[in-house]
């Protein structure tokens, strides 16, 4: 890891990445594309060392109250947060400056944090937005390697839920010849029904492949899958996106799960969710 001295740390649209860079080691990262310049190892992970001055003066100034999104470029929940503790400190000041938050995480770290998310939940909004994409841990474990298998994550996701707190899943990438069958998928549902996800954010079934990502992905298949790679190549030659033969079968299931089971699944509609500030009632007539 290197620290740096950064400028800003949040973006006009809200997005907060206090680490930059990752070790948990998805096999899939789009995160290593080229396309965003990141001029240092993936793993040696540049952490904004002022990042929390950066956010106090930052939210001091801004006139309106809105949301703050992480998890984006790099997981907020990497294990050196353990120590370095800056993710728990940006929680710290929205919760004292009034604003709300969303987090993206694979990692059950966060449930470190659960009182001050749930301090913030009951006076704005915070929301935990977790990546599920293998239904077993030993899948889960080949694929992203360093970071809570899938039962860990559905049992943070869980704890959530029994706290009020509104957890949306990010169901992907789902690699083709992979995950991208009819086994995987329901078991995920059954999962996501039974710890009570408010939403399922998917983009189809498939992922995307760049620039720098695409080769360390094809190494890893070579790893782990053999053969898998020269599959890949046959189908998808260099196609950013690389969707599953079964994709239309697997949308209508995730879709009718959904619509039965009254899951918001909806693009737009989860979006704007977590694009809308939220103050509690009793906040606003205490300000009278
Ligand atoms: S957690 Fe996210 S940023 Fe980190 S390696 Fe996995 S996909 Fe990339």
């Amino acid at each position: 890891m290197h620290k740096v001295k950064a400028k800003s740390i949040l973006s006009s649209s809200g997005n907060m990445n206090i680490y930059r860079g990752c070790t948990h080691g998805c096999i899939y990262c789009d995160s290593r594309s080229r396309c965003y310049n990141i001029n240092h190892d993936f793993e040696d992970v540049e952490i904004k060392e002022n990042a929390l001055e950066l956010l106090e003066d930052t939210l001091k100034r801004k006139r309106n109250k809105s949301m703050i999104f992480t998890g984006s470029m790099s997981d907020p929940y990497i294990p050196i947060e353990k120590d370095l503790k800056l993710t728990r400190g940006a929680l710290e000041l929205v919760y004292k400056y009034g604003f709300g938050i969303t987090l993206l995480t694979k990692s059950d770290l966060i449930l470190r944090d659960l009182d001050l998310i749930k301090k913030i939940n009951e006076k704005t909004k915070c929301v935990v937005q977790m990546t599920l994409t293998a239904s077993t841990d030993s899948l889960s474990k080949l694929i992203e390697p360093n970071v809570a298998p899938a039962s860990k994550r559905i049992n943070a996701l869980k704890i959530f839920s029994e706290n009020n707190i509104p957890t949306i899943v990010w169901l992907g990438p789902i690699l083709p010849f992979i995950l991208d069958n009819e086994e995987n998928i329901c078991a995920l549902l059954d999962m996501m029904i039974k710890v009570k996800v408010k939403g399922i954010l998917y983009f189809g079934i498939g992922m995307t492949l760049r620039e720098g990502n695409r080769e360390y992905y094809y190494k890893q298949l070579d790893k782990l899958f053999p053969n898998m790679k020269e599959k890949y190549i046959k189908y998808y030659k260099n196609n950013y996106f690389v969707n599953s033969f079964n994709n239309d079968k697997l949308v209508k299931l995730i879709d009718e799960t959904c619509i039965l089971n009254n899951i918001m699944h909806n693009t737009d509609e989860i979006f704007s969710y977590l694009k809308k500030f939220e103050e509690k009632e009793y906040v606003q007539l205490s300000l009278f």
